[in-house]
């Protein structure tokens, strides 16, 4: 499959991966737009959020637990962050592999930035 994030995955091409298990990888952004921002993904390939199964739930529950447990022991869980997932082309989505960016290190602000 020509996906980017599976190669990851698969150590096809590199990545600088800060978390691993059986179910998850996560590694830094290749073009960070804050001074953290790590890309989180399961190993399963799900295209979208519009392609999660009744059976993908727990998995998605990990994502984000995966999230919350890199921004404590990274150090800005208290002083906040931000998940973001973004879903087809109006939302944004570049790549075709479902992925939780963690952003942390500075101060968002919403609806932009
Ligand atoms: P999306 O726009 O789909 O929500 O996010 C895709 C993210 O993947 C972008 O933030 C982009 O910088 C990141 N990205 C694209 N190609 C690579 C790559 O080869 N390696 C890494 N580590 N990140 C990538
Ligand atoms: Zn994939």
């Amino acid at each position: 499959m020509d996906c980017l994030f599976c190669k990851i995955i698969n150590r096809e091409i590199p990545a600088d991966i800060v978390f691993e298990d059986d179910e998850i990888i996560a590694f830094n952004d290749i073009s960070p737009t804050a001074p953290t921002h790590q890309l989180i993904i399961p190993k399963k390939h799900v295209a979208t959020l519009n392609d999660i199964d009744e059976e993908d739930l727990a998995l998605i529950g990990r994502l984000q637990f995966t999230a919350a447990r890199l921004a404590k022991q990274q150090g800005f869980a208290e002083d906040g962050y931000r998940v973001v997932m973004n879903c087809n082309e109006k939302g944004g989505q570049t790549v075709y592999h479902i992925h939780m960016h963690l952003l942390g290190g500075r101060q968002f602000t919403w609806p932009a930035g």
